[in-house]
């Protein structure tokens, strides 16, 4: 079976056996549509990987290898997206290699539990970290987002909140927040707090991929479902040797035998004072596929030309702009890819009338279609191509111009 067939009658065959339609998704690599698209190598490398035993402890090692050679971090592993990777990324940070911690969690009654963040940084992600046991502390102000003042977050507010119980800083990395990193980095290793950094979505650009590590984040996560490509449900955790070995072990198989226990050299079975269990992060488990295909996605995403595939994805929006400047109540604006800020070219769509109920209407077509609603509440959708087939294009214009046309 091939990855995706002719344009026509091929594509989503195998969801039209199960009755359910296959949808043209123009708002990014969202989780509930299904993330990112493929490239057909790396479906053949999953392929290949789905016909053979492998010690998922020595994938790991050599995931290690990769990450660490992608990012420049000293070590990594393949997790089952980035919101597993945050929980992992807790619990490293609450156990160590502290054998009964490990068993504990996430019951974290009488141990140090607390992780300082931003209350700016606050966000439904955050329910990943809590759910390794760790308590968010909310700390400095929202002043900056009210308008009402021009301070972000501080490092006395840092030291103010940072006690024997705190175990690690958590901060969410966008482009808004990134200058306060330094800050929130240098701080917290003065008091000898890790630094955890949601990076899950900040992809492109590529360099972000280094950039975190680089300014002396202790463990980042990035979505493998996202821009990286991989399978929907992967991510990686990239830092420090002792946490991904402490994140690692917490997350493996353990019904091994004491006497023949060959664990991945990412963990130190020198500071193990026993073998662990199962740990909190059992049920998020990586399949040998979901490993490889994830370290496909990373190399050919790494090796990608960024400025190619930008003004690939910008042509093609112009030709769909150019199609739509007919289309009664609707006015296509370009908006080029410009650095970090805005790493791919977007299309808006300003609409005339309620945005939200023509997005409604796109997503009744027969091909069911979705547009970005970040920006409805103003009038505008948003086009984002980078989920959208170039063989699709046409059919996202036609049933664009068809809702339009449509009376309400
Ligand atoms: C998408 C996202 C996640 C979750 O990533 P998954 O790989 O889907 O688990 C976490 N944090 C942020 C900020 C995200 O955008």
């Amino acid at each position: 079976m091939t990855a995706r067939a002719d344009a026509s009658g091929g594509m989503g065959e195998v969801y039209a056996r199960l009755g359910v339609p296959r949808r043209i998704n123009a708002a990014g690599t969202l989780t509930r549509l299904g993330g990112s698209l493929m490239e057909p190598a790396v479906l053949q490398a999953m392929a290949e990987a789905a016909r053979c035993s492998v010690d998922l402890s020595e994938l790991q090692s050599a995931a290690s290898r990769v990450i660490a050679r992608c990012t420049g971090a000293p070590a990594g592993i393949v997790t089952s997206g980035a919101a597993a990777g945050l929980t992992l990324a807790t619990a490293a940070c609450l156990a160590g290699w502290d054998v009964r911690r490990m068993a504990a969690l996430p019951d974290t009654r009488g141990l140090p539990h607390r992780v300082l963040m931003a209350r700016t940084h606050r966000n439904s992600y955050d329910h990943a970290v809590r759910l390794a046991g760790a308590r968010i502390i909310d700390i400095g102000h929202n002043d900056r987002g009210t308008g009402a003042g021009v301070r972000g977050l501080e490092a006395w507010e840092i030291e103010a909140a940072a006690d024997a119980d705190t175990v690690a800083c958590l901060f969410v990395a966008t482009p808004q927040t990134l200058p306060d990193l330094p800050m929130v980095i240098e701080t917290a290793h003065r008091l000898g707090l890790p630094v955890i950094v949601d990076s899950a979505a900040q992809l492109p650009p590529r360099e972000n991929l280094r950039a975190l590590v680089a300014a002396g984040a202790d463990l980042v996560v990035f979505s493998g479902g996202k821009a990286i490509g991989g399978p929907q449900s992967s991510g990686i955790l990239a830092g420090r040797r002792d946490l991904i070995g402490s994140a690692l072990v917490q997350m493996m198989d353990m019904d091994v035998s004491p006497q023949t226990w060959s664990p991945s050299d990412l963990i130190d079975r020198e500071a193990l004072q026993g073998i662990p269990h199962h740990g909190i992060g059992r049920g998020f488990k990586v399949g040998k596929e979901e490993i490889v295909g994830l370290l496909t996605a990373l190399e050919r995403f790494v090796g990608r030309d960024e400025a190619a595939l930008a003004q690939a994805l910008e042509q093609r929006l112009r030709a769909m702009a150019q199609a739509l400047a007919a289309c009664p109540g609707l006015r296509a604006a370009l908006v080029p890819a410009d650095g970090a800020e805005q790493p791919l070219p977007l299309l808006h769509l300003h609409v005339q009338g309620s945005a939200h109920r023509l997005s409604q209407r796109l997503q009744g077509a027969s091909v069911p279609v979705h547009l970005g609603e970040r920006l409805a509440g103003q009038g505008v959708l948003i086009l984002n191509p980078q989920t959208v087939a170039p063989e699709d294009d046409a059919l996202l214009v036609r049933s664009l111009i068809l809702a339009c046309e449509t009376p309400p």
